[in-house]
């Protein structure tokens, strides 16, 4: 594990900083009766991903334990990259992780207050209209060490900059001809406090209130503000907002609103995987993979295709934690998390990856019987199923070889094995059949009925396998990861994230076959096929064909000692 995190006592013991914050302020009474409010603030430019899930639960988890409420906020102040589509996607996924908001909000419900809030700022000589350009006030902001520069237009008359911004905010002038700054320190160490801009002039229309406004404001502008009015007692986000943090407490002394408090927290971050919506979106729009909720991708509605279940996510991020430095935590632990829920709750089914016919040449023809057969070993109450057995099985092509390698124990000529819960079987030849392909002749021992040894016997390996008569063709969609680096963000110079695209990470079997219990198998169900994985079923599949997805391999410990041997 490569986490920085899961080194930190925060994490192993159940709590975390943010907690004991919280703890802290309702104990000194900090926020007086207020009951602890916190919110989720998406911006609605994408899907969320397992990142938010961190952030989900967080906000929702936290307010929880202390008897408080969350509530779900839109920040969508950009009407140019926000979409219903993903409005709609988020409340989704949300409900799907297992929260309920109290107050569904955006940011744009408020934005008649916050211009009432401009001109307040306005009114007290806090705040005056530029006319300088974008270009001229990154100039004029100065650097990290060298103070600013004030605009020209800094000392502009509150008549004038009342006139010019309810200008604006009638429509009066072109995109970014004019802005409305913020009046603080062009000299202040902190960027962020160097007169920063409030209000832009955008005539674009907005998801929700259409062309009602061409002039928008600013996500500091509108974040402490829509937390203030919703009494948010604390407002988590990730550290790359510590430096907003004085802004976000400027607007609010200024105006005398409730006393939102900000907190920051480490954003997640996943070795092979990218978290970002804006890079996640190039991979949609440029058809990198299928779509948002691609079973590679690391959205949850991605990641929920895939077959992963929102109690196994939860554990995830609980166990993750919250400090104050940013880390990176192993893809695997989160594989392991899903296993471990997987293991637990998946029913048990036999299929077939890459077939190979099998003829027990003494089982006798047109006979077949009923194996019974544990749903979950792991879950007595699962209760058992009939699976067919026949004279003509399929197996595994792997589970087979004609001329076996040292340390080989499945399947060879001479060799006896187990068939699971079915008979002990002798391989003894290897013949073509009618149509070309192999197919492997064996005797079986009928005293060996359920697997069981007769006379004490012992068999080195277990295999799985389905009747050929009875058996239906799927189509299994095995998955890799997405990039081949743990940092997929490392890129040679003049490269891209996409050149560490793994260009194998989808491989698409079209002739597994399958017990036949699995033919009514609906969207979404989740089994481990024994010996081979975890598995979903796809949306995509019809009546007559299934699709199933790959959540996660077993750990196969062949192609480890395979691995080893190459190596
Ligand atoms: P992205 O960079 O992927 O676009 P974002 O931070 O812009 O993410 P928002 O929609 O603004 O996405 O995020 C909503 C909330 O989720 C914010 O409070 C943000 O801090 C939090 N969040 C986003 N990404 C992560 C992450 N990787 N880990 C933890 N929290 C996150
Ligand atoms: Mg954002």
């Amino acid at each position: 594990m490569t986490n920085a995190n899961t080194e930190s006592p925060e994490v192993s013991a159940p709590s975390n900083f943010l907690r004991e914050q919280i703890a802290e302020d309702v104990r000194t009474r900090k926020f007086g009766d207020a009951v602890i409010q916190t919110r989720f603030p998406p911006e609605p430019n994408g899907y969320l991903h397992i990142g938010h899930a961190k952030a989900i639960f967080l906000d929702f988890g936290l307010a929880d334990e202390f008897g408080g409420k969350t509530n779900l906020r839109f920040d969508d102040t950009n009407p140019e990259k926000e979409e219903t589509e993903y409005v709609e996607s988020i409340m989704k996924d949300v409900r799907w992780l297992g929260f309920e908001w109290e107050k569904l909000r955006y940011a744009s419900d408020y934005f008649a207050q916050l211009y009432e809030w401009a001109l307040q700022l306005i009114k007290a000589g806090k705040a005056y209209v530029d006319d300088l350009s974008a270009e001229e006030i990154r100039r004029y902001r100065g650097t990290l060490t060298e103070p600013g520069r004030d605009s020209p237009y800094r000392n502009r008359a509150v008549e004038e900059n009342l006139d010019l911004f309810e200008r604006m905010k009638a429509g009066e002038f072109p995109d970014g001809s004019r802005v409305l700054r913020a009046k603080i320190d062009m000299a202040s160490p902190n960027l962020n406090l160097r007169d920063p801009v409030m209000y832009r002039i955008l005539h674009a229309t907005h998801h929700r209130t259409g062309d009602a406004w061409c002039i928008y404001p600013m996500y500091d502008f509108a974040h402490g503000q829509s937390d203030s009015i919703e009494k948010v007692t604390h407002s988590m986000c990730t550290l790359e907002f510590a430096d907003h943090q004085p802004l976000y407490k400027w607007y609010i002394a200024q105006l005398g609103i409730f006393p939102s408090q900000q907190i920051e927290f480490d954003r997640l971050n996943l070795t092979y995987t990218l978290l970002s919506k804006r890079r996640l979106l190039q991979l949609v729009e440029e058809g990198h993979v299928r779509g948002w909720d691609d079973p590679r991708m690391p959205t949850l509605s991605g990641i929920r295709r895939r077959g992963f279940t929102p109690e196994a996510i939860r554990a995830f991020v609980a166990s993750v934690g919250a400090t104050r430095t940013n880390g990176i935590v192993d893809i695997e632990m989160l594989e392991h998390f899903q296993r471990d829920d997987l293991n637990r709750r998946a029913a048990r089914a036999m299929a077939v990856l890459r077939p190979l016919k099998l003829v027990i040449d003494n089982y006798p023809e047109g006979q077949e019987e009923l194996v019974e057969v544990a749903n979950n070993p792991e879950d007595a109450s699962a209760g058992t199923r009939g699976v067919p057995f026949s004279r003509e099985l399929f197996i595994e092509q792997e589970d087979f070889r004609e001329t076996p390698p040292p340390k080989y124990y499945r399947l060879s000529p001479g060799k006896e094995v187990r068939l699971r819960n079915a008979y002990f079987i002798t391989a003894t030849s290897v013949q073509r059949s009618a149509d070309g392909s192999l197919e492997v002749h064996c005797t079986y021992d009928p005293k060996s009925r359920g697997g069981n040894s007769p006379d004490g016997r012992k068999v080195k390996s277990t295999m799985h396998w389905v009747s050929a008569r009875h058996a239906i063709t799927a189509e299994i969609r095995l998955y890799d990861k997405l990039f081949l680096k743990p940092d997929p963000g490392d890129v040679a110079e003049g490269g891209s994230f996409l050149d560490n695209l793994n260009p194998s990470s989808l491989e698409i079997v079209s002739d597994a076959k399958l017990e036949p219990s699995l033919g009514s198998a609906k969207p979404g169900d989740r089994f481990q096929f024994e010996r081979v994985g975890y598995f979903c079923v796809d949306p995509d599949s019809s009546e007559t064909r299934k699709i199933f997805n790959r959540t996660l391999a077993l750990k196969d410990s062949w192609a480890k000692i395979e691995k080893k041997a190459e190596s």
